[in-house]
């Protein structure tokens, strides 16, 4: 397999439109098998350990039929990254033709924050919200942060992981007031066995990503194991990653929430085409194309990074199917 991975093996830079978590330029490794594309992508910052579900995801990928759809259609949310000022908050949205809800980035500064939230719903009205906190708030500043964005702000869906532990997590629940959702990421996608988790008491919604749960049919069993709701969403994937967001969402018995994998469109350049169209991504099978693997192609040492990176998430435990 590790053989088969490293000779069809691409790695392609593509550039993003703005500055979403410091990436200004995405690495993406994809390779090729019996079943189609598959997409190696963790965050430079991840250790081999980290990387292992995501190496995994990519060869279910490859070798793996797709799973049987319930749906083809996915219904999408717009993702808004920590930006400031009308125009700028203005055009990010505008990437996201027909979505009716936006995933808004918040946590560093709060009344930033406030002001994004309401420009978005200002600049599109009716929208509805979810913040993302990415686990920066302590329980304390989440309480109060909460209760003044209910009293200020209407059609919030929910909040993604206000506080980092699920022990806060648990804490927030009980002590909340205002009637707000709590979504656990981080929590789930980077525990080390995410089947191991009681998330009763501490979150209302599962987010599912496929590459750092170990692949669809992880994700799909893990959703059925927790038995709440779920929201399928990405990490700044190529459309071959997408792809793959896009299948669990398709697969998944139900779906009440749009998914967010329209981050293709903070991407300046991907490998395919998946437009985004009246708030929907139609579920198509995702080929790279020649043109953009030769024109994104990264410099030749950065390839052998990939590859070296590859051979040690392998060794770590991809191999043995052990994550
Ligand atoms: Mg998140």
């Amino acid at each position: 397999m590790l053989d088969s991975i490293l000779e069809s093996l691409h790695v392609v830079a593509l550039p993003t439109k703005t500055n979403f978590r410091s990436v200004l330029v995405r690495e993406v490794a994809l390779f090729e098998g019996p079943e189609g594309w598959g997409e190696f992508s963790p965050f430079l910052e991840y250790d081999a350990d980290e990387c292992v579900p995501w190496l995994a995801s990519a060869i279910e990928s490859v070798t793996v039929a797709p799973p049987s759809l319930n749906r083809d259609v996915i219904k999408i949310n717009a993702t808004l990254p920590a930006i400031n000022g009308r125009e700028k908050i203005e055009q990010v949205l505008s990437w996201f033709p027909g979505c009716r809800v936006a995933k808004i980035k918040v946590g560093e500064d709060f009344n930033q924050d406030l002001t994004r939230i309401k420009l978005a719903q200002e600049i599109i009205p009716g929208l509805e919200v979810r913040l993302d906190v990415n686990g920066q708030w302590t329980t304390r500043q989440a309480l109060q942060y909460l209760g003044d964005i209910y009293s200020q702000v209407s059609n919030i869906q929910y909040v993604e992981q206000p506080c980092a532990t699920l022990e806060e997590l648990r804490e927030l629940k009980k002590s909340l007031e205002v009637p707000i959702l709590i979504a656990g990421d981080e929590v789930i996608r980077k525990a080390r066995d995410p089947f191991s988790l009681d998330l009763e008491g501490a979150v209302d919604i599962v987010m599912l990503k496929v590459a750092p749960l170990g692949g669809i049919k992880r994700s799909l069993a893990l959703a059925k194991f927790h038995g709440l709701p779920v929201v399928v969403s990405s990490a700044l994937d190529s459309a071959v990653g997408i792809s793959r967001g896009l299948l669990l969402a398709g697969a998944l018995p139900e779906i009440s929430y749009a998914c967010g994998l329209g981050t293709g469109a903070l991407l300046e350049a991907d490998v395919s085409d998946l437009a985004i169209t009246h708030g929907d991504i139609q579920i198509v099978s995702v080929k790279p194309s020649i043109q953009a693997l030769k024109k994104y192609g990264a410099t030749k040492d950065r390839v052998e990074w990939w590859k070296a990176r590859i051979r040690q998430t392998w060794l770590a435990g991809a191999e043995r199917g052990e994550w």
